[in-house]
């Protein structure tokens, strides 16, 4: 059984059950809810912060990235960004963001832009500008919104990062040697491979000479890790991983039961099966021929099975 680390993830505060929308409403979204089981939260209402109250009149992003409040028609553009530097600067180490959808602050794509000051004329979809600090600050790190995640793929390479990020803090916390290194490594090795196998690449031939300098190898290492997992991977980036694996496997196997595997990933990359029955059975036969290299494998489990569940 994988012991899973806890990962740091920044929350909007209203998806963290705090009533501080401005109608006061508190937002139940079923994946945030699970996710505080998994999660160390750090919850922060920026609006609140900038001191508005709960109830508040409802703010809005102009054109041009101008945060006003209509009804009074103050500009909190300033305020806004200071409270965002202010509070990103006194972050420890996090691992990803979870924020509002919509939110002239929150949101990560699809807040209202408009074209005025007083919320009449729409202009498009944007993102709020706490969001948008995030966003240029952590360019590595899974931010996304609790809207987007209503998409399964978006939902589950949110997870991916957000885990395997977590554990690498952990790892980089109490790494000793290249030994260490390689073992982190090797555990990761096929995730990174469905991610990028040019990434793949590099990053060995890093852990192969980090001896030379070990720190900057692992410094080099922590933007590597995060920048190929940043791209979800294609089917076929998964389908190449799933064969990989079944190469330690086939020669244990009868014919029909490798036959089988195949077709399942066939109809995967048509999108008839999903990822998880295929990684589900991989896991089974390791565990049935005792592979201990596959069985600690992130990749056959990279994140609570209990989150990949929630019903959206
Ligand atoms: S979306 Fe952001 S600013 Fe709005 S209530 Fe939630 S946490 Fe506060």
């Amino acid at each position: 059984m994988r012991i899973f680390p806890k990962p740091r993830l920044v929350m909007s505060a209203c998806l963290d059950l705090q009533p501080v929308r401005y109608n006061g409403e508190v937002v139940k979204d079923p994946f945030a809810i699970k996710l505080r089981e998994y999660c160390q939260i750090i919850s922060v209402c920026p609006e609140v912060s900038i001191g508005l109250g709960v109830p508040r009149d409802k703010v809005i992003i102009q054109k041009g990235v101008r945060l006003i409040q209509p009804t009074t028609g103050r500009d909190l553009t300033q305020l806004m960004l200071s409270f965002s530097r202010e509070f990103l600067d006194g972050l420890d180490t996090v691992d990803g963001f979870l924020l509002k959808s919509k939110s002239p602050s929150c949101g990560v794509s699809n807040a209202r832009i408009y074209k005025d000051a007083y919320g009449e004329e729409f202009y498009g979809r944007g993102k709020g500008l706490f969001a948008t600090q995030v966003l240029e600050r952590y360019k590595l790190l899974p931010v996304e919104d609790e809207g987007r995640l209503k998409n399964k793929e978006l939902r589950e390479h949110f997870l991916v990062r957000l885990f395997a990020i977590a554990e690498l803090r952990e790892f980089l916390s109490k790494a000793q040697d290249v030994k260490d290194l390689v073992e982190f490594h090797s555990r990761y090795k096929y995730l990174i491979m469905a991610h990028s196998q040019e990434k793949l690449k590099q990053m060995g031939k890093l852990v192969a000479e980090a001896k030379k300098n070990f720190k900057e190898a692992i410094s080099r290492y922590r933007i590597l890790f995060m920048d190929a997992l940043k791209r979800r991977p294609t089917k076929g980036q998964h389908a190449n991983t799933l064969l990989h694996i079944m190469g330690h496997l086939s020669s244990k196997l009868k014919k029909s039961e490798k036959e089988h595997f195949y077709s399942l990933v066939e109809s995967y990359k048509t999108g008839q099966k999903d990822l998880c029955t295929l990684l589900e059975i991989l896991k089974s036969w390791s565990y049935r021929f005792d592979e201990k290299y596959l069985t600690d494998h992130v990749y056959l489990e990279p994140y609570p099975i209990a989150l990949n569940v929630i019903q959206q």
